[in-house]
Order: C-alpha cells, then sequence, then structure tokens
C-alpha cells in the first residue's frame, strides 16, 4: 500500500512565535495513522519545529536545499545540513522556485540525488500553466518535468520520491482542479512511472495533489485512485483546515 501523505507548505509565512504555536496547536490534535502528516515551515524555524513535532508524530520538511555539497553558496542549504536537524522531506521544484528564482528540471535532478544521498525524502513539483493546459500542452509539459527531473534515479533511488502534482493556475488562486482533472493527471503520471520502471514500483509511489486543496473539497479529491494526498499551502496556516484536510480520506 501507497503512503497517504498531508504535507503542509507554509512558504515564506509565519514570525517565530507564530510558527511554534502553529505547530503546537497541529500537536493537539489527532490523525489517522494511516497518514503521514508534514509540516514545511521556513528553514530558520525548522530544528524547534523538528522537536515539537516528534511528539505527535508529525515529520518536517524544508522548502529548498542546495544542488552542491556544500562550502561557498552563501544562503543556501545543503541536504547534510538538513539531515543533522532533523527534517526528512525536502520540496524539489515548487512552481514558485521554478518561477521566481528559475529553477531547471536539471538543477531540481542535481537537488535530488544530494537528497537520496543524504537519505532524505524529496518531494518532486510539477505541473503546467494555464496556457499550457488551454493549448492542449499540459500532458507534454509534465511529462518532460518527470523525465528530466526523476528519470535518470534507478528502480531503489526512485522509490524514495514523492511526487506532487500542482497545476500552476491552481496554486493560491482559490481555483482548485476539479477532480477528473487531478485524477486524470495523476493516472497520467504513473502510467508514466509504469512504463519506465513497471507496476510494482509505479504503484508504491505516493502523488500528491496541491494547488487550493481546501476542507471542503479534499474528501472528493483523495477519493480518486490515484490521488494519494495533498500538498497544501494557504490552508496548512491554519491548524484546524489543515488538520480537515488530513482527515478527509
Ligand atoms: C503550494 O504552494 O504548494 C500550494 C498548493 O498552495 P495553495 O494550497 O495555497 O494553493
Amino acid at each position: 500500500m501507497r503512503k497517504k501523505i498531508v504535507a503542509g507548505n507554509w512558504k515564506m509565512n509565519k514570525t517565530h512565535s507564530e510558527a511554534l504555536a502553529l505547530i503546537k496547536e497541529i500537536n493537539q490534535h489527532t490523525v489517522n495513522d494511516e497518514v503521514q502528516l508534514i509540516v514545511i515551515p521556513p528553514s530558520i524555524y525548522v530544528s524547534e519545529v523538528v522537536n515539537l513535532a516528534a511528539s505527535n508524530n508529525v515529520r518536517v520538511g524544508v522548502q529548498n536545499s542546495s544542488q552542491y555539497d556544500g562550502g561557498a553558496y552563501t544562503g543556501e542549504l545543503s541536504s547534510a545540513m538538513i539531515k543533522s536537524v532533523g527534517a526528512q522531506f525536502v520540496l524539489v521544484g515548487h512552481s514558485e522556485r521554478r518561477e521566481y528564482f528559475k529553477e531547471k528540471n536539471a538543477d531540481l535532478a542535481l537537488k535530488v540525488d544530494q537528497l537520496i544521498n543524504d537519505d532524505l525524502t524529496p518531494i518532486y513539483c510539477c505541473g503546467e500553466v494555464l496556457e499550457d493546459r488551454e493549448a492542449g500542452n499540459h500532458f507534454n509539459f509534465v511529462k518532460s518535468q518527470i523525465e528530466e527531473g526523476l528519470f535518470h534515479l534507478d528502480e531503489t533511488a526512485i522509490l524514495k520520491i514523492v511526487i506532487a502534482y500542482e497545476p500552476v493556475w491552481a496554486i493560491g488562486t482559490g481555483v482548485t482542479a476539479s477532480s477528473d482533472q487531478a485524477q486524470e493527471m495523476h493516472h497520467f503520471i504513473r502510467t508514466l512511472l509504469t512504463d519506465k520502471y513497471g507496476n510494482d514500483v509505479a504503484n508504491a509511489i505516493s502523488i500528491l495533489y496541491g494547488g487550493s486543496c481546501k476542507p471542503n473539497i479534499a474528501q472528493e479529491l483523495f477519493a480518486n485512485s490515484d490521488v494519494d494526498g495533498g500538498l497544501i499551502g494557504g490552508a496548512s496556516l491554519n491548524a484546524q483546515d489543515f488538520i480537515a484536510i488530513a482527515n478527509s480520506f
């Protein structure tokens, strides 16, 4: 059985005291054992959040990592540093990193390698912009993101990946992909994985949906056979909404 995962990307939100208050509030709730809850705070708070989250079996991720081992790369965080503070997941290629920081699939492939070498789990983000969907090019667009960012991995390594499909037109816009649109793309991604790695591997990889996922729509999205959970932005900043989403399976 694939893991069900609900991960909250806090992006560049919350002061120190607000971040600690949020994880403490999340800790007060219980979530079905089958669901792995992950919080992804700004890096500066990660150590403290790791310590607080452990009591409730909530895991912690980081929003970005370097493709380099270490050294003279001002402002960057290496995978070894991330591991050393107890974080276990790292977002790779979130659309905001791709758009504002010009991250390319080839850079992301290097980041993925660093993380896997350090036994961290990359959450590899993909998803088309609106123009690509309107032009009917969305499948090809996502295909190249998956192939160029991930398909250099062997079977053992790809099994360490979580994929997040996040249509860019749905992120932070309040426009959620329909349940059918999500299932169609998730199935397409799983078929790419099947063609490259076979059924057993493809069926073991969790594919999360992201893009304006809120408590009122989560249940419908998560009911799809290829949707294994969510990567949640805005709604993860509120403990009750985040927990309601995690309890939507
Ligand atoms: C995200 O940033 O990954 C995301 C899905 O954001 P939102 O839920 O706010 O659309």
